[in-house]
């Protein structure tokens, strides 16, 4: 193995809870009850090989690990406990800090989620959703129009955001983890 594939491999080994990529025996489970593979380019098991071997560009710039859903099937299932969902989020951030464009719209959907924790302390769904499909496709939204006139008409979804007690305190938080702590 050269030093590009060790690289990588260590880069990925290094970080919490994916230390034990080395011991994957590529049986398959994650991919088997992964809830989304059928839409991967590469599924999970294999993601874990391409790791192990190198193949940093095609890992990163491939769609697969922005479609984990973090349902967590995978790690309860892993009979070596590798917790390839911890893998598939610690790729996500590898492939953002080095600057690869992630093939799918997750990015848009994290920032807009997270936005909308920071500024109202919990999930403002008509908002949030609105920012998403305004920086995405904005025709999309007017297909969700009638979904979305039925759950407000229903009140299963406000119309204004419920902003909760401490968002200053929430906001430090947010700081400092884009920040790694510095203010
Ligand atoms: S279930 Fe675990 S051991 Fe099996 S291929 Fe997936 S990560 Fe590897
Ligand atoms: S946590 Fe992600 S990788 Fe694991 S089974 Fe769910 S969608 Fe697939």
């Amino acid at each position: 193995m050269n030093n590009g594939h060790t690289a990588f491999l260590n880069e990925v080994a290094s970080i919490p809870a994916c230390d034990k990529i080395n011991e994957c025996v590529q049986c398959g489970v994650c991919s088997g009850s992964c809830t989304t593979a059928e839409h991967w380019e590469y599924t999970p098991r294999k993601i874990i090989a391409m790791v192990r071997a190198g193949m940093k560009d095609e890992v990163l710039n491939s769609n697969s690990i922005w479609y984990c859903v973090s349902c967590y099937l995978c790690n309860a299932r892993c009979p070596r406990d590798i917790k390839p969902a911890n893998i598939m989020h610690a790729l996500e951030a590898i492939a953002l800090k080095g600057g690869y464009k992630p093939p799918t719209k997750t990015t848009t959907m994290y920032r807009s989620f997270a936005r909308s924790i920071e500024k109202n302390g919990r999930i403002y769904e008509f908002g949030f959703m609105l920012e998403y499909f305004l920086k995405t496709n904005p025709f999309a939204a007017l297909k969700m129009l009638p979904l979305a006139l039925s759950l407000l008409t229903h009140k299963r979804m406000p119309l204004l955001p419920k902003v909760v007690k401490g968002t200053d305190q929430l906001n430090k938080m947010f700081h400092n983890i884009t920040t790694g702590g510095s203010r």
